[in-house]
């Protein structure tokens, strides 16, 4: 713990499985087996295609919905199995999420300072106490001038950024943040991007971020891509890596099945300094230069 008494959270999904029930009866299946670990004050980007699961899992890591299978655990706590009263609970007190577009984070018409107070209304007075203090917030994310200012006046990066600051006021153990940048321009983006390393950092919060900007998921060290409802592969400062499933299942990158069809069989072998690639009774071996050959 730090001295703000602020702490990142380890997450664990195993066997996540989500269904949206539409409204003519049919099942949408959201995610079809995810496996993830991210460890206590780790931040990680989540990229992958639109449609390919980013949100839905970023709600049920938030506590805002429950998946329909599988099992999420935030430290030894399994969120999947919580009560709604004990997930309301959690929500105001242990994980903050920022939905997509920062004014439905915010009440427009009242002052950045009041929008502070209304995030912390959920915790308790000892908590309250210990947490920075709001001029002090509105001064790290660069609002110390604003704390009067109406939302609604705001501009897009500063209505962000308070976005931010209202998130960490209750000194969450994981902040989540769904594409919180995607309309901000390219110095606003720079700017909430390099804060929520920064403040992500300091207080030792587990953050996770949706993205679909390079510029963005660069800044991470660790990348999860989401492919059709699975974590498809994972980035690792700058390099992919693809994962292997429960019971063996291989998940590769995007460009390295673009050509095959569901179902085609492939060999994975590493020979020397090369990853060969063959399927069966293929007499052309596709080859691809081992990551690490120079
Ligand atoms: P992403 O954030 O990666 O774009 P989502 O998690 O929003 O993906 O969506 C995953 C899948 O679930 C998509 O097929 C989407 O159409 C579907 N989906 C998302 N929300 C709902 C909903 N409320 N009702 C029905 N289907 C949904
Ligand atoms: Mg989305």
């Amino acid at each position: 713990m730090n001295e703000l008494g602020s702490r990142g959270v380890g997450i664990r999904c195993a066997g996540v499985v989500h269904l949206y029930r539409t409204f003519e009866g049919h099942d949408v299946v959201a995610l079809q087996g995810v496996d993830l670990e991210i460890k206590a004050g780790e931040r990680v980007a989540f990229l992958g295609p639109s449609g390919s699961g980013k949100s839905t899992l970023l709600t049920l890591l938030g506590g805002i919905q429950r998946p329909s299978a599988g099992r999420i655990f935030l430290g030894d706590d399994e969120i999947s199995r919580m009560s709604e009263r004990r997930l309301a609970r959690l929500r105001s007190r242990r994980v903050s999420t920022m939905l997509q577009g920062a004014t439905r984070n915010l009440l427009p018409h009242t002052t950045a300072r009041l929008n502070l107070k209304f995030a912390r209304l959920g915790m308790d007075a000892a908590d309250r106490d210990h947490a920075m203090p709001e001029t002090e917030l509105l001064s790290r994310v660069g609002l110390e001038g604003q704390a009067d200012q109406k939302v609604h006046t705001m501009s897009g990066g500063q209505r962000q950024r308070l976005a931010l600051a209202c998130a960490l006021a209750t000194s969450p153990q994981l902040l989540l943040a769904d594409e919180p940048t995607s309309q901000l321009s390219h110095g606003d983006r720079d700017h909430v991007v390099g804060l929520i390393h920064e403040l992500g950092e300091d207080l030792g919060t587990t953050v996770v971020v949706v993205t679909h900007q390079a510029e963005v998921a660069t800044s991470f060290a660790r990348t999860v891509t989401m492919k059709g409802g699975r974590v498809g592969s994972e980035g690792r400062n700058g390099s992919e890596y693809a994962v292997i499933g429960n019971e063996g299942v291989i998940h590769l990158p995007a460009h390295m099945v673009a050509e095959w069809s569901p179902g085609t069989l492939v060999r994975i072998e590493q020979e020397q300094r090369r990853i060969v690639v063959s399927h069966p009774g293929d007499e052309q071996v596709v080859a691809h230069p081992h990551p690490d050959a120079t």
